[in-house]
């Protein structure tokens, strides 16, 4: 009885830690992740991920495919990013928080998130869907707060999407 009372409360924790839709961590979750990590001293890098175009996705083809987009998307950056930990931030937008790895390490495997996500062939009922993200990357600087470490990842995020998307900026 204890058991099942405990497996219960685990599952409640892991519900309102979760986005329903992709699986990921929701924002809320993943900001107490970041104040956590910060704590650590250790190197910490947050990629911002956009999906380019997605409200195009959506009049195209459907809500339903742009649902099917967001939950593939996050399948490649679990597959991509197996240490890392990713949240949806917001309707197509995804945080990403990699740690204990160098700079070039962590610019190299957003790169390829955005060269897997750009090859995959999105097939969603007939139609073919062509999907590419763009993202900000971010250090931690020990001096500087989860806010502003955030926004020092959207903006390279908004240089990215400023001059043409597809890309990752850092
Ligand atoms: P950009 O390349 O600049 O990022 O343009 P965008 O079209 O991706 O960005 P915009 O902010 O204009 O549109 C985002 C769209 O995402 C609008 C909103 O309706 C859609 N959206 C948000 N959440 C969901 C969701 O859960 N499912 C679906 N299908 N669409 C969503
Ligand atoms: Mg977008
Ligand atoms: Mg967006």
């Amino acid at each position: 009885m204890l058991s099942l009372i405990g497996d219960y409360e685990s599952k409640l924790k892991k519900a309102a830690h979760t986005d329903r839709l992709t699986g990921l961590y929701n924002r809320h979750y993943m900001i107490t992740e970041l104040e956590d990590s910060v704590k650590d001293g250790k190197m910490l890098f947050a990629a911002m991920v956009d999906i380019d175009d997605f409200k195009m996705i959506n009049d195209n083809y459907g809500h339903n495919a742009g649902d099917y987009v967001l939950v593939n998307v996050a399948r490649i950056m679990r597959e991509v990013c197996k240490d890392c930990r990713i949240s949806r931030w917001g309707g197509e937008e995804f945080l990403i928080l990699s740690s204990g790895k160098d700079r070039a390490r962590v610019i190299s495997l957003i790169e390829a998130l955005r060269e897997k996500v750009s090859s995959e062939d999105f097939v969603f009922g007939d139609d073919h869907i062509k999907v590419t993200i763009t993202a900000g990357i971010a250090e931690f600087t020990g001096d500087t707060s989860v806010d502003k470490w955030v926004k020092a990842a959207d903006d390279n995020l908004y240089s990215g999407k400023k001059s043409g998307k597809n890309k990752v900026v850092s």
